[in-house]
């Protein structure tokens, strides 16, 4: 049973070969004998998901249908939920319970989805590896000796082990494509405005977005489809009508215009990792693609771009997180100082304090102008890049990481070795662009991502170029063994 994508549960539940009640059942057994191995999930919420599990199958019972209804999920634990602890992987939320649905709950819940539980992360979704966690870090079910990438790493860990079909994530600076590349799945960071942030815990405002992680593109287009949309509670969420994403899977690529920067293969880059890369490549010509080398010349200044801009949004939007207004609380507070320093002190672990700290040092009078305002003009730069790309090529292809997922503590003593990785990825959030990862091979018996991207609003034509790929090849369909 936990072999079904989410496609394949949909068809299942409709023929009434299983009712949603006994495949909530089956996985949550499954999750309380293989998770220990992991530690992907936070909080499990058994009561909730056998409560929605069987009232989906009495609206199934009722005539109602629908792709999500009675198909188990998990979120990860910085969507609110409300009176169900919203951790954000961090000692600071330990005991936070949220009034209130995440706006991307709500709609998941009332489109029929029933909820596992609330998956590990990095502590405030910063970092890469999963290992920034309160609850401890994820094992990667590929090698439990590796991470599984972060920071969404529990929901992809748990995917990528057969735990559920699928599960949200969410991407500020690669959090959804790059755990999907290191643990074989799809992940989809969608244009930013198009998924609600209202009850996204936020780490850089600007640059978060809420998004699908599945095994399949198939299945990222039907959690998509539930997730997306316009919310008069965020207001930097757009207005636009969201197209049927699974209708647009079956599109042929011929004459589909691919572009592959040359930036993308400098050094830094795993070489089995580009000939992976070039291998899909290939794979997508067969399938009518044509290719073309483009170039994104300020790439380059993405990183420090990034991590001046996202921790500067970051020690701004933690700051309420002080023990009064919300969080961890210390004891005995000396007085109102006292009360602040000891209870931010303990409650952030280092990854957090450190940005925190860059984040605000970034903005102070002085500093602003030569690093937040320079990172913005170079954030502008990065966008007319990919503009001027655009205007040549329909899609943008490379890898999604330059390296296969490293060993569980390689990099601790050395954040800025772990920022590099995030090099394929954070254009898309500077530029608010649309991004996927879809499986593309292995690399000595870890996966490797091939990193889509496209202009804005063109979530349809990434699934679909990933799902004509994955009817071509079996990639995503490889299972991590003992799982
Ligand atoms: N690895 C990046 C960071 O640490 C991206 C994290 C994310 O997308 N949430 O900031």
């Amino acid at each position: 049973m936990h072999q079904m994508t989410l496609a394949e549960i949909a068809r299942g539940l409709a023929d009434k070969k299983f009712s949603s009640e006994e495949l909530t059942k089956n996985l949550l057994a499954r999750i309380a004998k293989l998770d220990p191995q992991l530690n992907s999930f936070i909080t499990l919420t058994e009561d909730l998901a056998l409560q929605q599990a069987k009232a989906a199958d009495a609206r199934r019972a009722n005539g109602e249908t629908g792709a999500l209804l009675g198909a188990p999920i998990a979120h990860k634990d910085l969507f609110c939920t409300q009176g169900i602890r919203t951790s954000c992987g961090s000692k600071m939320l330990d005991n936070f319970k949220a009034p209130y649905d995440a706006t991307v709950v709500a709609k998941l819940a009332a489109a029929g989805a029933v909820t596992l539980g609330k998956t590990n992360m990095d502590e405030f979704a910063m970092g890469s590896a999963n290992e920034s966690s309160y609850y401890g870090p994820v094992k990667n079910p590929w090698n439990l000796e590796h991470v599984p990438g972060g920071s969404s790493g529990g929901s992809a860990a748990a995917v990528a082990a057969r735990l559920l079909p699928a599960a949200t994530g969410t991407d500020t600076g690669g959090s959804i494509r790059q755990p999907a590349a290191l643990t074989n799945l799809t992940g989809l960071k969608p244009t930013y405005g198009r998924v609600s942030r209202w009850g996204m815990i936020a780490y850089a405002s600007s640059l978060d977005q809420g998004g699908p992680l599945a095994r399949t593109a198939e299945d990222c287009a039907i959690l998509l489809q539930g997730m997306a949309g316009f919310d008069q509670q965020d207001s930097t969420s757009i207005d636009e009508p969201v197209p049927d994403y699974s209708a647009s899977l079956n599109g042929s690529l011929q004459g589909l215009r691919i572009g592959v920067p040359k930036e993308y293969f400098g050094a830094g880059l795993d070489p089995r990792i580009a000939d992976l890369v070039m291998a899909s490549v290939e794979a997508l010509k067969k399938l009518g693609a044509v290719v073309k080398e483009i170039s994104l010349p300020n790439m380059q200044h993405a990183i420090p771009a990034y991590y001046v801009i996202a921790p500067a949004e970051a020690s701004s939007n933690l700051s309420r997180f002080d023990g009064v207004r919300f969080g961890h609380r210390c004891e005995n507070p000396k007085d109102l100082i006292d009360l602040y320093k000891r209870s931010r002190g303990e409650g952030f672990g280092p990854e957090v304090q450190r940005r925190i700290m860059v984040g605000a040092y970034a903005l102070s009078a002085g500093y602003y102008d030569a690093y937040y305002l320079k990172a913005q003009k170079i954030r502008r730069l990065i966008k007319n890049d990919f503009m001027a790309a655009f205007n040549e090529v329909d899609i943008i292809l490379g890898p999604t990481t330059p390296n296969p997922a490293w060993k569980l503590g390689a990099k601790n003593s050395d954040p800025v070795a772990a920022y590099l990785e995030d090099v394929y990825t954070i254009t898309a959030n500077l530029a608010g662009l649309p991004g996927l990862s879809m499986p593309a091979g292995f690399v000595d018996g870890l996966p490797v991502g091939v990193q889509l991207l496209a202009p804005y609003f063109q979530e349809g034509r990434l699934l679909n170029v990933a799902h004509q790929y994955q009817l071509n090849t079996d990639w995503h369909t490889r299972t991590p063994t003992g799982f």
